[in-house]
């Protein structure tokens, strides 16, 4: 209590001694004094202010002050990122690291941090983790400092309300501002269009066309060897993930992303559901069949390597930058792999799984510690402005771009960067996932053609599923027991899924005992937790 008693006494006088982005004018020109003076030396004054508000129009502090980060969401904060360093000039906010650049375990760091009980000023993390920690005090509430303090902030949570709902907790608060990325596309599935056409084939449009084409790539040896050596669909996803997409033909949710999903406001856990059975009935079947990777569950991460360099895969399912860039890379003659539109499903419906979701998972808070509240909150602002924005999407001007027609454009040194744009972008510390929002013509700068093509499909198409939100906002308990209830619900699925696949158990014999298996772990309460959590989200 003594702690919060303190935090507010700072609170207070924070609000009367300090002024900043938007408060500027009502202290700097005292109405006495003006009042006394002339006209013309009024007009002077008031065109010096404004001079100087132009000048100071991002400042979140008279006086230029520190503030601890924890931010180790790709590698740890730098202090010298350039991109910060910028944002110091102009808002008098500096920020200082407080992980060591030697640590490589993220979720450790963070977890050594809240047991030392020390919290670092601004901390980027896990939304439900801060809202967790934040209903035990450690972060401060943020909508009473978004209202009087963050006039940017308050303006998109307006314009975007699924956006704001996302942020806010099971109290209904706010305690952490979100990283929002841009842009939807995300995976897509891929196939060789060479082998297509050399085998006189289109690109599969149902599922029936699809196990022809699988068929033809196993039987007709397009890779001209002589040899049956070719690997109709492979894939480097892991877990369930690996044939998720393939499971959604038939109706099924399997995937990480896409287990949980919504009907007419019900929610559902896909693998209760009865397509889940027929899924893998087929799947089952086409595995048998060998037109899915032998060693699908071996394999691993390098697959899709091993697969298209050999020149042995036909088709997957995969990012669309990172498998665009096999053309041009791989040394095989007429390589061609191309994005398709997903293959109908048993519905006749055409759905992408994957998308990159609006809702992220990370973003910033403030601890209850931090002795600048109103600063941070304004900093936090500065980031939601059109100059922050671009400052965190694209670097510093007339380096890493250069203004053409009203739009930032990057320059040679982030396009031809030895090591890739993203790496060379990230080194002045543009793109880290905290509180701001993405522009997807960051990355569409450097797109690669096929990419390009491949992603004006999926989006003018819209083939992109509704996601479930993530990291819905539970109560603490109903947290606890849906942990508990769900590694085991989750580890049976696993077993049961890959056996299935393999061979080891026919899934028509196997069904019913796991379905009881399911039962006996829970799954009903399980699923009612999740609606509850979910009826909170949607504000029920
Ligand atoms: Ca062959």
């Amino acid at each position: 209590m003594k702690k919060f008693i303190s935090l507010l006494l700072v609170a207070l006088l924070t609000l009367s001694v300090f002024t900043g982005c938007g408060d500027k004018e009502k202290t700097n020109t005292g109405g006495e004094n003006i009042k006394a003076e002339d006209n013309n030396s009024k007009e002077n004054k008031d065109a010096k202010e404004n001079e100087k508000q132009e000048d100071n129009k991002f400042l979140c502090s008279e006086k230029p002050i520190t503030l601890s980060i924890f931010q180790f969401i790709q590698t740890p904060f730098k202090d010298d990122y350039a991109v910060f360093k910028k944002a110091a000039e102009m808002t008098n906010i500096s920020l200082k690291g407080v992980v060591s650049q030697s640590s490589s375990k993220n979720k450790e760091a963070f977890n050594l941090m809240v047991v030392s009980g020390d919290l670092a000023d601004i901390v980027a993390w896990d939304r439900v983790k801060i809202q967790e920690l934040a209903l035990d005090g450690a972060f401060t509430e943020l909508d009473d400092l978004i209202n009087e303090h963050a006039p940017n902030i308050k303006a998109f949570f307006e314009a975007h309300p699924d956006i704001k709902k996302h942020a806010t907790a099971s109290d209904g608060k706010i305690y952490h501002i979100p990283y929002i990325p841009d842009g939807e596309a995300a995976e897509a599935w891929f196939i060789r269009q060479d082998w297509l056409d050399k085998l006189g084939l289109e690109q599969p449009k149902t599922i029936d066309e699809l196990h022809d084409v699988l068929v033809a790539f196993r039987d007709q040896d397009p890779n001209g060897n002589k040899k049956q050596d070719e690997i109709p669909f492979f894939t480097r996803g892991t877990n369930r993930n690996r044939l998720a997409d393939f499971a959604l033909l038939w109706g099924a949710h399997v995937g990480a992303s896409n287990l949980w999903y919504v009907e007419d406001g019900v929610v559902k856990f896909g693998p209760y559901e009865k397509e889940f059975k027929d899924a893998y009935v087929n799947l089952a079947k086409w595995y048998e069949e060998g037109l899915i990777d032998k060693e699908i569950y071996t394999r691993g991460k390098t697959a899709r390597d091993y697969a298209l360099k050999e020149n042995l895969g036909g088709m997957t399912h995969d990012w669309f930058g990172s498998t665009s860039g096999y053309n041009g890379k791989v040394d095989i003659e007429g390589f061609k792999f191309v994005p398709f539109a997903p293959p109908a499903n048993v519905n006749g419906e055409i759905k992408e799984r994957s998308l990159r979701s609006r809702l992220h998972w990370s973003g910033w808070g403030i601890a209850s510690t931090n002795k600048h509240p109103v600063e941070t909150i304004k900093y936090f602002d500065f980031f939601f402005t059109e100059e922050g924005r671009r400052l965190m999407n694209f670097g510093i001007e007339d380096d890493t771009y250069t203004m053409q027609d009203g739009k930032p454009i990057f320059t040679d040194k982030v396009l031809k960067a030895e090591e890739g744009a993203v790496a060379a972008i990230r080194k002045y510390g543009c793109q880290l996932a905290t509180g701001f929002q993405q522009d997807f013509n960051y990355e569409k700068q450097w797109m690669n053609p096929v990419a390009y093509e491949g992603v004006k499909l999926y989006s003018e198409n819209k083939y992109f599923m509704e996601q479930f939100p993530s990291g819905l906002p539970y109560t603490p308990d109903e947290k606890r027991r849906f942990s508990e209830l769900f590694v085991a619900i989750e580890t049976s699925l696993e077993e049961t899924t890959q056996k299935w696949v393999l061979g080891g158990e026919d899934v028509n014999s196997g069904y019913d005992s796991f379905i009881k298996t399911l039962e006996n772990f829970g799954v009903k309460e399980l699923i009612e937790i999740q609606q509850t959590a979910y009826d909170r989200y949607i504000g029920k």
